[in-house]
């Protein structure tokens, strides 16, 4: 989904004319209940050209980003005999436990961001996900946190 009509909300060229009831008007094309859905939602901005023709530096390549990935789904088809996106509403319960400021962190996502169940089950199942693709027993505060930033676009309350 673009971020507005003309695409360049948001970039740094200003070449943007829409105006902010255009860009809301445009955003509630898309249903609440539709965004809900979707597990992980991130704006991206337009690149820069110079980045693309850039030398890659230490970012990781994609075969080892490949690497990791595999290796995350070993975890989780030996975990629970399937992808962290297949785990049904017991086994989020089971697998994607969180306590202590993790729980205050989701509770405090769920006030501030209006999320619904659902949106919460998928922040669980994303967040055991990231920490699986980190090689980690147990789902962090990080993790969670970086769960909830994908989630950003459903936080706009024109949504609901
Ligand atoms: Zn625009």
């Amino acid at each position: 989904m673009n971020p507005c009509l003309c695409g360049m909300a948001g970039d740094n060229s200003g070449r943007c004319n829409c105006s902010a009831e255009q860009i809301q008007r445009y955003h509630s094309r898309i249903s609440g209940p539709l965004l809900d859905r979707i597990d992980i939602q991130i704006e991206v901005l337009r690149p820069k050209t110079s980045i693309l023709n850039a030398p890659r530096g230490n970012s990781e390549c994609s075969a080892i980003v490949r690497e990791r990935v595999v290796e995350a789904r070993r975890v989780q088809s030996d975990r629970a005999g399937k992808a962290n996106a297949l785990l049904d509403n017991g086994e989020i319960e089971q697998f994607c436990s969180i306590r202590g400021k993790s729980l205050n962190l989701l509770e405090h996502a769920v006030e501030q961001l209006f999320l619904s169940p659902r949106a919460c089950h998928r922040i669980l199942k994303v967040s055991r996900t990231i920490a699986d693709l980190d090689q980690a027993d147990e789902i962090s505060i990080e993790h969670l946190a970086e769960a909830i930033a994908f989630r950003r676009l459903s936080a706009r309350p024109d949504n609901f």
